[in-house]
């Protein structure tokens, strides 16, 4: 049984996800009540800045329940079509690059919401920077409706295959609601071992 000493208390959660427009509810309704519990829990929301599909949901449910929401949005995207205009504070970065490292350096931890391509990419970088041991901060995808059981079930087919080393499927942290899969980010400790994927 974990003793309460084992929780980590965060401070600052970067999301990731999608930015499509006409998602299906659920979609919304799910990175709404992630970015409002945020806001319950007094943890800021770092986010790519945008206002539209899921990344508009998550910011408008922190900020409605008075959360501070910083967006990171690189110049070539600072544009009022995608930006959220009432953000706790927007910060323009020169490229896509530095708003990464930015969004990562403002983070104590990282939550992926479903999404697409950008989401995907965002991530599997934050998961290999953690597997060659760049960072020790608990990455964790929110599964609603099971939308990513198909990854899951790639990160396995990859693991029996001997691509992913099992010792680092525990850095993935998955669950279907957002309290759920806050409380397992907070109880997460770093999985031992991690070395062999440098040292060989
Ligand atoms: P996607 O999953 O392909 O919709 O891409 C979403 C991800 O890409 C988000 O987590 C953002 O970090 C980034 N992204 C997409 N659109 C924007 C935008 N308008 N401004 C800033 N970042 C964006």
């Amino acid at each position: 049984m974990t003793t309460p000493s084992t929780y980590q208390r965060f401070h600052s959660i970067c999301v990731f996800c999608g930015s499509a427009d006409g998602l299906e509810p659920q979609f919304l309704h799910a990175a709404s009540s992630m970015g409002a519990l945020l806001a319950q829990r007094k943890i800021q929301l770092v986010y790519g800045g945008g206002k539209t599909g899921m990344m508009g949901a998550v910011a408008d449910g922190a900020l409605h329940m008075g959360g501070t929401v910083i967006g990171i949005v690189p110049e070539n995207l600072n544009l009022p079509s995608l930006i959220h205009e009432s953000l706790t504070h927007l910060e323009i970065t020169p490229d896509m690059h530095s708003r990464k490292a930015r969004m990562s350096a403002l983070a104590d931890a990282f939550i992926a919401l479903p999404g697409g391509f950008g989401t995907l990419e965002e991530l599997f970088e934050t998961l290999t920077w953690a597997q060659i041991g760049l960072h020790q901060k608990p990455i964790g995808i929110l599964n609603t409706g099971g939308y990513y059981d198909p990854l899951l079930d790639m990160v396995n087919q990859a693991i029996s295959h001997g691509f992913i080393y099992s010792e680092h499927r525990a850095l993935l942290i998955d669950a279907p609601a957002p309290e759920i899969l806050l409380e397992k980010m907070e109880r997460f400790i770093s999985p031992v071992n991690l070395e062999r994927w440098v040292n060989r």
